[in-house]
This record gives C-alpha cells, sequence and structure tokens, in this order.
C-alpha cells in the first residue's frame, strides 16, 4: 500500500494556525451564502471538514489549540445569524460532533493516512451516520427550544444530520487530498477533455435551467453522476473529490436561486432531494475512487512480489546451476562441467582450426597416501593439490576441473604442444615445490604424473581420442616413474583414428 507523502511535516507550522481559523470562517460564511431558508437551513455544511481534516492530517496533535480556534471563529460567523446563547450552544455541537468522529475514527482504526476502502467505509459510519446524526439530533433540540415555532423535530434533525453528514463526507476527503501529494494519474486523454467540456456544458445546461427541465425535456443534476463516475476511474481520488465538491456547491447554490432543479417542490423537499442527490454522487464517485486506488495498489504490491520471488528463483536458479557443475571437496569444475566444456571446446576448434590441449593429471601412489594419513587427510591433501593445479591454471578461457577421484584435468585452448608441455610441467613442479610429506612415496613428498596431448580437430576425429591420447600419456609417465609430464605423440593421430591404443587398462 502507498503512503501518500504530505508537503509538510508532522507537527502543523505556525501559519497553519492563522489559516486554519480564516479558512474555517470563511467555509461557514460560504454555507450560510447557499443557505436556502431564512432559518439558515443549509444543504451542505462545510465548516466541521475543515477542522476534522486538520485534526486527521495532523494526527491529533495541538488538538485543543485548532478545536479552539475553530470554535472561535464560527462563534463569530454564527453570532450575525443566531442569539449569542444560542450560536454559543451550535458551536458546541459542532466540536462535539468533529471531536467524536475523530475519537471514534481512532478507535475503530480508521486511517485518514491509508485511506483505503475499509477507512471509508469506517469513516463514513462514525462520521457522517453516527456523529453527525447525534449532532443534528441535539441541535434539532436547541433549535426547537430557542424558536418553537421552527419546523417539526424530526425535519430539523433530518436537515442538520443530512447537511453535517455531507459536509464531513465530501469535504474532508478533498482537504486531506489536498493537504497530501496527489496520486499518479495518468496524462489527459483526448476522451478525458471531450469528457469534461461535455460534463461542464451539460452541468451549465442543468444549473442554468428552471424546474429541472430544458425546452420542456426533463434535466436534473443525476445526469451528472457518470461524468463523476468516469472522472473516479480516470482522475483518481482527488479529482473525484473535487468534482464532487464542486457539484454539491453549485446544487446548493442553484436551490437558493429558485431555480428548483429538483422540480417544482416545497423547499424542504428540495433540499431533501439535493442532500439525497448529492449523497449518492459522494458515496459512488469517492467509494469508487477509493476502490480503485486501493485496487491498483494491491496490483503494484503483487507485481512487486512477483518480481521479487522471480529474483529470488533466479538467483537460487543460478547456484544450483553452479553447485551441479562444482566439485563440493576442491571447489574446481566437476566431470559433468569438464565433459561439457570438452565438446563446445572440440567443436570451437574445429571450427576455428586452432589446436586443443588436454591434460589429466593423477597424484602418484595416492592409495599409500590415505593407507599412511587416513581417508580425511587425504581429502585435506586432495584439496591442497587442487588449489596449486588450479593456481596454475589461470588463463581466460582455460579450464582446471577435478576428473574423478585424485585425478585432474585441464582444457586450454588455441595451445600448441609447447605451450601445453610447458603449462603441464608448471603444474608438475609447483606441486613438488609445496614439498607436502608423503611417507608412503619414495620421492617423500607427494608428487603427480601428468599425460599431455594436442589436437588440432579435422573431420574424422574426435574428442574422445584426445582423451585417450592423454590418458596413455598418463601411463607412460607413471610407467616411466611418476612425478613427471609426458607429451602423446600427435602423429599418432590421423584420419582414420587413433593407432597406437595398446595401453592396458588400469
Ligand atoms: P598411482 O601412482 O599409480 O596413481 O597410484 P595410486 O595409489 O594413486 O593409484 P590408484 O588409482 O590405484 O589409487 C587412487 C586412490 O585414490 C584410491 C583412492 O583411495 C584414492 N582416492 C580416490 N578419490 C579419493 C577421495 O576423494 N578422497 C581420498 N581421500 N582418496 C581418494
Ligand atoms: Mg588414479
Ligand atoms: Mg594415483
Amino acid at each position: 500500500m502507498r503512503l501518500a507523502t504530505p508537503p509538510i511535516g508532522r507537527r502543523p507550522p505556525w501559519w497553519f494556525y492563522l489559516l486554519l481559523p480564516l479558512f474555517h470562517f470563511a467555509s461557514v460564511k460560504l454555507s450560510f451564502f447557499c443557505a436556502v431558508t431564512p432559518e439558515n437551513e443549509v444543504v451542505v455544511w462545510l465548516p466541521n471538514a475543515v477542522l476534522l481534516a486538520a485534526l486527521l492530517r495532523f494526527h491529533g496533535q495541538r488538538a485543543w489549540l485548532m478545536a479552539s480556534l475553530t470554535f472561535a471563529s464560527d462563534l463569530i460567523a454564527n453570532l450575525p445569524e443566531f442569539p449569542w446563547p444560542e450560536a454559543v450552544l451550535l458551536c458546541l455541537i459542532n466540536i462535539f460532533e468533529v471531536g467524536a468522529t475523530f475519537a471514534l475514527m481512532r478507535r475503530v482504526g480508521a486511517s485518514a493516512d491509508r485511506a483505503g476502502v475499509q477507512d471509508f467505509v469506517k469513516f463514513m459510519a462514525v462520521g457522517p451516520l453516527l456523529s453527525a446524526m447525534l449532532a443534528g439530533f441535539l441541535a434539532a433540540a436547541i433549535l426547537k427550544s430557542f424558536d418553537p415555532a421552527a419546523g417539526p423535530l424530526l425535519a430539523l434533525m433530518r436537515l442538520w444530520w443530512f447537511g453535517d453528514a455531507l459536509g464531513l463526507l465530501i469535504y474532508t476527503p478533498l482537504l486531506l487530498a489536498f493537504l497530501r501529494r496527489a496520486d499518479e494519474a495518468e496524462p489527459m486523454s483526448r476522451f478525458d477533455w471531450a469528457v469534461l467540456v461535455a460534463t461542464l456544458l451539460l452541468a451549465g445546461v442543468i444549473f442554468s435551467a428552471r424546474g429541472s427541465a430544458v425546452s420542456g425535456l426533463p434535466a436534473t443534476p443525476n445526469l451528472l453522476l457518470p461524468s463523476v463516475l468516469y472522472m473516479a476511474v480516470r482522475r483518481g481520488v482527488r479529482a473525484t473529490a473535487v468534482a464532487v465538491a464542486l457539484i454539491s456547491l453549485a446544487t446548493a447554490w442553484v436551490l437558493t436561486t429558485g431555480r428548483d432543479p429538483f422540480g417544482g417542490v416545497a423547499v424542504y423537499l428540495a433540499i431533501m432531494r439535493a442532500q439525497e442527490f448529492i449523497l449518492t454522487l459522494a458515496i459512488l464517485g469517492l467509494g469508487f475512487s477509493v476502490l480503485l486506488r486501493e485496487l491498483k495498489a494491491t496490483e503494484h504490491s503483487l507485481e512487486n512480489k512477483v518480481k521479487e520471488r522471480t529474483r529470488e528463483l533466479e538467483e537460487s536458479n543460478a547456484k544450483l546451476a553452479t553447485l551441479s557443475t562444482t566439485d563440493s571437496l576442491t571447489g574446481l569444475a566437476n566431470r559433468r562441467r569438464f565433459d561439457a566444456a570438452l565438446a563446445d571446446e572440440w567443436a570451437r576448434a574445429l571450427r576455428t582450426g586452432q589446436p586443443l590441449a588436454l591434460a589429466l593429471l593423477d597424484i602418484d601412489l595416492f592409495k599409500n597416501y590415505n593407507d599412511c594419513y587416513g581417508h580425511q587427510r587425504g581429502d585435506e591433501c586432495l584439496a591442497r593439490v587442487a588449489a596449486s593445479f588450479s593456481h596454475n591454471i589461470h588463463r581466460g578461457g582455460d579450464l582446471a576441473a577435478r576428473y574423478g577421484g585424485e585425478e585432474f584435468a585441464f582444457i586450454a585452448p588455441a595451445t600448441e604442444a609447447e605451450g601445453a608441455l610447458r603449462m603441464a610441467e608448471t603444474v608438475r613442479s609447483a606441486l613438488e615445490a609445496l614439498r607436502l610429506p608423503h611417507d608412503g612415496s619414495p620421492f617423500g613428498i607427494v608428487t603427480a604424473s601428468l599425460g599431455v596431448a594436442v589436437i588440432t580437430p579435422s573431420l574424422g576425429t574426435t574428442a574422445e581420442q584426445l582423451l585417450k591420447l592423454a590418458d596413455d600419456a598418463l601411463y607412460q609417465a607413471k610407467k616411466q616413474g611418476r612425478n613427471r609430464v609426458i607429451q602423446a605423440d600427435a602423429e599418432t593421430v590421423t584420419d582414420r583414428g587413433l593407432l597406437s591404443s595398446d595401453r592396458p587398462q588400469a
């Protein structure tokens, strides 16, 4: 879930305390401006959303200061309309409504930062539904007690409740959206612009019509609902909140002009119809945009999870591939990798016409070594021989491998007989120089014999022949007294195959 980064910190900056009461005062005046009856019955009561958004945005920090400031601005703005004891009580009810909404939102865990579908539903339940209803009930009682001639108690309550509820519902998300960074929206397409222009035209026609009809054709604000839904899909929460707020303000204002956008009905009925329309608009528009944002966030996090899992899988596949081609005791390439490399290099040498060198190394009298020192020391010795071996096969393209048991091999592409012999001799003398004690050997130290072979592959020759040559040479090295390098005679390979293949098997 993506968290929006707020443009201002967790604590309100100093100017916020100036702006808050001013903005609050203006919202009271705007609400009264859109009031329909001389008793100041309003369609939508904005100011409570101002305090609630401030409390939510700053997580209740300096709540008392914010509440006192807005109480003061509420009172000053209300005094011309109500006698002061009544104004004080009504302003207290507003503070109660916002405080209750904020406290209950905390209680039920509705987060304004996350602002997901669940948060929206919880906010709806504790704010517009519960707190606004309680406030409506208290306010109706006060209005009735100060002016017994005011309308029926339940009608007063319903008006106040819906007015406050709509204000919270529409303006809290709007104000919060502007106190935070906007969602990423795609750029406006041509069709988006066309829809916007058409909507503005339609709104102009609807709000300037008299008696909810244009040239005799019925046209109520309900016609704007599809545009708001389109906006929710295409433009995200903030733009939808703006659209809902503008349309609801326009609806409230049009009621004051006597144009009867919902048909020629009594003023109370007109207000209620307007409120019902705005309620539908807000819940569908905002709910839909919040739902879509959440779906997108879920999709995004799923995509990330899949990417992460794919990466892990690739990593472990690579590890597995390395493991399956590496000898665990010596860390050298294993027989499987050696066989594959030999086939590849053979094919390449056949293409390029370059010679391919191969050497087999066999530790001398290693059986005796195991007998003298035990298998574990034997393993340690193998690892040291392997390290020395691979240390001396370092040219890029060469491969050092454990061929099996106490036998090692190297492949050296594009290497002539002379070079291969030198490499093998380097390997042998390096091992000798290590002077690893070997009591079971006449040399007294660990030594190795090597057989080297070089072939320039041609059609009719095979990699197996190269191996066989090296193996024969190794056999000769053993036979001639061990701890030496013998090079196979390349002339023994002809197009008809190997001539000297009379080596007895060990
Ligand atoms: P030669 O000089 O003729 O090669 O004599 P050798 O004793 O080395 O010859 P042979 O091939 O008969 O014996 C090889 C020995 O290497 C037998 C086996 O116990 C030992 N060996 C093979 N693989 C391992 C291994 O992984 N660890 C240990 N410790 N010993 C091994
Ligand atoms: Mg052997
Ligand atoms: Mg051996």
